[in-house]
């Protein structure tokens, strides 16, 4: 994005995605700064990131992402899941599904309670606030003067009403604001959108900074390593361009890489567990056991059923005039489906081992969904994708080789506790519920999945590893905590042990998932890390 004119900063954030945008707009606030954010996706400029309807088409866009697949499952038969994350500005905020969602206060309050200290909800929940620009404007619980907007979709497909009605009907509550203090239950979700646009933290964040002289932004710069010396981390070598630079940074280090490149980008730089780093022939400056460890995703499956009507989203020639009206209302008034994110309403609900808190998520969607929207899917239908939101299974993120430009090994290790499976079997059984709620009988055809002869336990098991995917919201890789727990690789201000200089900061260090969706977490992190450098150097 920009030319090489300068190689020192006082801070080099590594990664512009939902933390690295969200540091580079805080951080250069303070004009003394200088900050280069170094990304190694390209420039957002593709229309469909920006369309809230083109979602359903980026996942095909292989410039857009990092293209991983996992590890063979073994609870998943065998399965590799394919597990899209941005490689672009806004990172992987550019790609999501847009659904605004901070989790519960107990999810803060247990990271404080492992060791996290400062991360409980009372004093997360300014930052939270502090992020948001609220459509409803300022409250108890909503801020409205933040750079992440926040607003109710301007457009719902009358499927999603139904799905959001049905919770009277089978004994649930219908919410209105999932993030207020009535979480449980169906309803809309808001949406990171400003003006029926998505709202990215490159647009929402990154954009508005980037006219500051204290900010320099390189894209298609891939960080190899982080340059360490004498214990404290100097700068960084980059890919940029074809060539191989050196960046030095004068105070700090930031690595946003996200929760699969964070663990990586540590242990290409002599950070991690030290037998792994050494079958890898790279040299252990810090032997760190949690770097890549505690590993932790939503898994997701679907309930689906065809549709008797044509009322759902669908690929089909029938549609096309509808689609043609819809372009022009998008085009001229940003308005109608276009801005919809399909994945409209959902809901948070107890499996029968969950405690007092929500223990699965549902995303209804009122289209057939088919490979994470790779698959074309002729027909109409709709289906209710429901996660276990507290898996006890702990995956891990490994070295391929010590060539940056090798994807690491992701192996989450689904369903291998066997409490997860449990919750996944009732939460499929929840969402048939629903389903079967009076309302969508005039709507109902055949179910798709898990289909009729799927009823016993062990039955719907079987169908959970056959179809199951991830809902994209690896954490955990770089744990942060009390620093005498041998497995944390951060402290509660995100520094990395035994290193001066040096920060992690983005969705891998939550020590634990969060009961919800993970970009408004991973945005808060970066703000309230951001007020912390901006203390300590004063
Ligand atoms: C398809 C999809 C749908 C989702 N839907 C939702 C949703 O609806 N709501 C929600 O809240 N969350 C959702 N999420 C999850 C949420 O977007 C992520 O949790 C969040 O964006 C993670 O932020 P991060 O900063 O940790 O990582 P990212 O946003 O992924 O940022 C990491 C950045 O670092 C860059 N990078 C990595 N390695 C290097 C390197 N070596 N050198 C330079 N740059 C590097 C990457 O290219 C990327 O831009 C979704 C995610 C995906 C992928």
């Amino acid at each position: 994005m920009q030319k090489l004119s300068q190689t020192q900063f006082d801070f080099i954030i590594i990664g512009a995605g939902s933390a690295g945008a969200t540091l580079a707009a805080r951080l250069t606030e303070n004009s003394q700064f200088s900050v280069c954010l170094i990304e190694a996706g390209g420039e957002d400029k593709n229309p469909f990131i920006h369309i809230p309807f083109g979602l359903a088409f980026l996942t095909r866009m292989t410039n857009l992402g990092w293209e991983y697949d996992t590890e063979p499952q073994s609870q998943l038969n065998d399965r590799k899941l394919f597990w899209p994350r941005g490689k672009v500005l806004g990172g992987s905020s550019s790609l999501n599904a847009m659904c605004y969602i901070r989790g519960v206060p107990e999810d803060y309050d247990r990271w404080s309670d492992m060791g996290a200290k400062g991360w409980d909800w009372k004093t997360v929940l300014p930052y939270f606030k502090k992020s948001e620009k609220q459509q409803h404007g300022e409250s108890e619980m909503h801020g409205a003067d933040g750079y992440l907007s926040v607003s109710d979709l301007r457009h719902t497909n009358p499927l999603s009403s139904v799905f959001v009605d049905a919770a009277e009907e089978i004994g649930l509550a219908k919410v209105t604001d999932f993030n207020s203090s009535e979480r449980e239950g169906l309803g809309f979700y808001q949406v990171t959108q400003e003006n029926g646009q998505r709202c990215s933290t490159a647009k929402g964040y990154l954009r508005p900074a980037l006219a500051r002289p204290n900010l320099t932004v390189f894209t298609k710069a891939l960080v190899e390593k982080i340059q360490i010396e004498d214990g404290v981390a100097t700068g960084v070598k980059l890919q940029l361009d074809g060539q191989s630079i050196e960046l030095t940074a004068s105070k700090e280090v930031l690595l946003s890489a996200g929760a699969i490149n964070s663990p990586q980008v540590l242990m290409l730089s002599g950070v991690g567990p030290k037998e792994h780093l050494t079958e890898n022939s790279i040299e252990c400056i810090v032997d760190l056991p949690g770097v890549g460890q505690n590993l932790q995703d939503h898994l997701d499956a679907i309930v689906q059923h065809r549709c008797k009507n044509h009322d759902s989203y669908s690929i089909s020639l029938a549609l096309i005039p509808r689609y043609v009206k819809a372009a022009f209302n998008y085009m001229f008034k940003r308005q109608d489906l276009f801005t919809s994110n399909v994945a409209e309403a959902g809901g948070f609900d107890r499996t029968q081992t969950a405690g007092d808190i929500p223990d699965i998520q549902y995303h209804f969607l009122p289209a057939i969904l088919l490979n994470h929207g790779r698959t074309t899917a002729f027909g109409y239908g709709y289906g209710v994708h429901v996660c276990g939101l507290y898996p006890k299974s702990r995956g891990e993120i490994k070295l391929r080789s010590n060539k940056p430009n090798d994807p690491a090994m992701i192996d989450p290790h689904y369903l291998e506790h066997a409490d997860d499976q449990k919750v996944m079997i009732d939460g499929v059984r929840r969402a048939r519920n629903i389903l079967a709620a009076p309302s969508f009988e005039k709507y109902k055809s055949w179910e798709i999945g898990p289909g009729p002869d799927a009823q016993s336990d062990e039955e719907i098991l079987a169908f959970i590893r056959k179809k199951s995917e991830t809902i994209y919201h690896p954490v955990g890789t770089c744990k942060m905590g009390d620093i005498s727990d041998v497995m944390t690789v951060v402290d509660s201000e995100l520094k990395v042990k035994d290193i001066k200089g040096l920060r992690v900061v983005d969705a891998s260090v939550m020590p634990t998932l969060v009961g919800g969706n993970t970009n408004a977490p991973t945005i808060m992190i970066a703000e309230r890390c951001a007020d912390l450098i901006k203390q300590e150097y004063k």
